[in-house]
């Protein structure tokens, strides 16, 4: 009795064959990956089937996939003990188009068909789409599949292709339960015969599947995919090991989310930030590694698109069962589905954060000391977050004791009911921020003031411009007016004579200053600039120059202190000595703009400086 069946592949079959086959497609080594899925697959079917009461016994074959390798036959031999096929099963599932994947795209092919297009683009749309079972056929000459359905008294079958329109099927004896399939390699294609070859595809691809997978022999895949598993049943010491692990790192994670997601996507996700900055540290812009899963088989590690590129620190999983298994990378990037995926992911972490601003302060801080940086960066590139990422940041404040920083949320809850403005101050650290020109007046009218020491955080607030409605203003461009000046000495000017030294003191800089001003918010210094153009501060004049950007020559605006002592002496010495006065002129706008750290090259103030230090003494008597 000949049992052997011979089949014909229904056509769509031998269509996405003949282009799996024949395509240059690039990613064949996915392959084992989706013969491990497929056997991975079956193994939970069946362990649905005994938990669900569906199927009694046959618990003494334990779940689990069984690899091995020859180079002398130059095979690849996947085993299971899953759920098998029926003779049926064997026709329907691998004999026509039942599954998803290559349905889809078989779909697609026939609408490019329609619209027509060439045969050629066939092999890359290929890549982003599932072909499962039969991506095989890409290295293998002969697949043979050998089953045994666990449904009862089913007997074994062996099912034999080539590829090419038709397949056979025979009935086996000896088959356990379960499914072996053995692939042949093209000769061309021995190399996947290699055992470390196949171990670097299955360490990479399916290293979190959750049965075991041996390799001629030796256990491979003993890390757990935690992120899976309930939060709950999850140990501290658990979370450390598997950041260690995927994050390639010896130490502990600074931060950890672990959360699911039902709606609008499926997702599982286990997300660390690093104890320290690594980009902080001298080390290049990093990539992000979080790497994209479904249902535990990777899909793209270092999966691009994810998340905003501000949140490139971050390490660990993403697992979502809604991602197409196949997909590939260039399509990934910008599918739609992946824009889903990163607002959802981003908007989640940017909620955690906020929470763990909250609920524990102290590790708070040590991130924001660490990557406030990436957060800032976040507001000037990433506008959909923009007002939620300001509501992270931290800055010191005049209100606060040095070293305690502020949101701007509780700085706007000090306001007073008549500021309108939130106001900062640039300056290298605290000590220079208090005794700055520009903080004396905001001191006088008992206004807050936060304390920047990073140039870009201008740039930050240039950006934002306004936090829960309220203006951001720098104390350089602030018109405040002190209530009561104070006078620092007996000495001081009236309104008419400070008004005349303010137009003799543009008449003796000329160009060197676009306006001369009586101030009305200098306390202790005599004299300040501002830079002419409304929207420029000294601190974003040094970066532009930095890079060599600034856009013309600086023109500053000086504003004096009719009540300093200096500025009422200089009127009276125009009158008497007009060359003392220009010179003391010359230095008193120097020495704004070295108050402003806009001294580029004081040498010229040195001279000025030592011939004044002669006028002072006077010739030998
Ligand atoms: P998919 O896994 O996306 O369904 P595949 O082409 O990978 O598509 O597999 C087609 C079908 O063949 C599977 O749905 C499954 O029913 C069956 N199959 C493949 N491999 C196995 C296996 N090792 N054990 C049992 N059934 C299998
Ligand atoms: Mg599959």
């Amino acid at each position: 009795m000949s049992s052997v069946e011979k089949h014909q592949f229904q056509a769509e079959i031998q269509q996405l064959l003949d282009i799996v086959i024949h395509s240059l497609y690039t990613d064949k080594e996915i392959f084992v990956r989706e013969l491990i899925s497929n056997a991975a697959d079956a193994c939970e079917k069946l362990r649905f089937l005994q938990t669900s009461g569906q199927l009694t016994g046959q618990s003494d074959l334990p779940l689990g996939i069984t690899v091995t390798t020859d180079d002398t036959a130059q095979t690849v031999t996947i085993v299971d003990t899953g759920v098998g096929m029926t003779h049926d099963e064997l026709v329907q599932n691998l004999g026509t188009i039942a599954h998803s994947g290559s349905k889809a795209f078989l779909k697609q092919l026939a609408q490019r068909k329609e619209g027509g297009g060439d045969t050629k683009a066939d092999a890359t749309l290929i890549g982003q789409f599932g072909v499962g079972f039969y991506s095989a056929f890409m290295v293998a000459r002969e697949v043979k599949v050998w089953t045994r359905s666990c449904q009862p008294d089913q007997p074994g079958w062996c099912w034999t292709s080539e590829g090419s329109g038709s397949y056979e099927i025979e009935q086996v004896e000896e088959q356990p339960r379960g499914t072996k399939v053995v692939v042949y390699l093209k000769p061309e294609e021995k190399d996947y015969a290699q055992a470390f070859r196949v171990e670097g595809l299955i360490k990479r691809y399916s290293n979190f599947v959750s049965f075991p997978i041996s390799l001629n022999g030796a256990a491979l895949n003993t890390v757990r995919a935690i992120w899976s598993r309930n939060k709950n049943e999850i140990k501290e010491e658990e979370y450390e090991e598997f950041y260690r692990y995927i994050g390639h790192d010896s130490e502990k994670p600074l931060m950890k989310l672990h959360f699911t997601a039902d709606a609008p996507l499926a997702i599982q996700a286990l997300l660390f930030v690093p104890p320290r900055n690594f980009e902080e540290v001298g080390m290049a812009r990093g990539d992000m590694e979080v790497h994209l899963y479904c249902k535990r088989v990777l899909i793209q590690s270092k999966a691009e698109g994810l998340f905003p590129e501000w949140l490139r620190f971050l390490k660990g999983v993403v697992d979502s069962e809604d991602l197409p298994l196949n997909i590939s990378r260039e399509t990934m990037q910008d599918s739609t589905l992946m824009q889903k995926l990163n607002k959802v992911l981003s908007s989640r972490f940017i909620k955690f954060l906020e929470e763990q601003s909250e609920k524990n302060p102290e590790t708070y801080d040590k991130f924001h000391e660490q990557f406030s940086r990436f957060l800032k960066e976040g507001i000037v590139t990433d506008f959909t977050h923009r007002e939620a990422l300001a509501k992270l940041i931290r800055y010191e404040t005049s209100a606060l004791e040095k070293g305690k920083t502020t949101s701007l949320a509780d700085y706007v809850k000090r306001m007073g009911p008549d500021q309108k403005e939130i106001y900062f101050i640039l300056a290298p650290n605290r000590d220079s921020a208090e005794s700055s020109p520009y903080y004396e007046g905001m001191r006088a009218q008992k206004l807050e003031v936060l304390f920047f020491s990073d140039p870009w955080d201008e740039f930050v607030m240039d950006h934002l411009r306004e936090f829960e409605g309220k203006a951001l203003k720098s104390a350089e461009k602030a018109e405040i007016k002190i209530d009561e000046p104070q006078s620092a000495s007996e000495e001081k000017l009236e309104a008419g004579d400070a008004e005349e030294l303010a137009k003799w003191l543009k008449a003796s800089l000329g160009e060197k200053v676009s306006e001369v001003r009586v101030s009305k918010r200098l306390v202790e210094s005599p004299v300040l600039v501002v830079d002419s153009d409304r929207f420029m501060t000294s601190s974003m004049r040094r970066i532009l120059k930095s890079m060599n950007k600034e856009p013309q020559q600086a023109k500053y605006d000086l504003e004096i202190n009719p009540n300093h002592v200096v500025v009422a002496r200089l009127n009276r010495v125009r009158q008497e000595n007009q060359v003392l006065a220009g010179k003391v002129a010359e230095q008193l706008l120097d020495n704004a703009r070295a108050a402003a750290g806009l001294m580029e090259d004081p040498r010229s103030m040195v001279q000025r400086m030592n011939e004044l230090l002669a006028d002072v003494m006077g010739p030998k008597s």
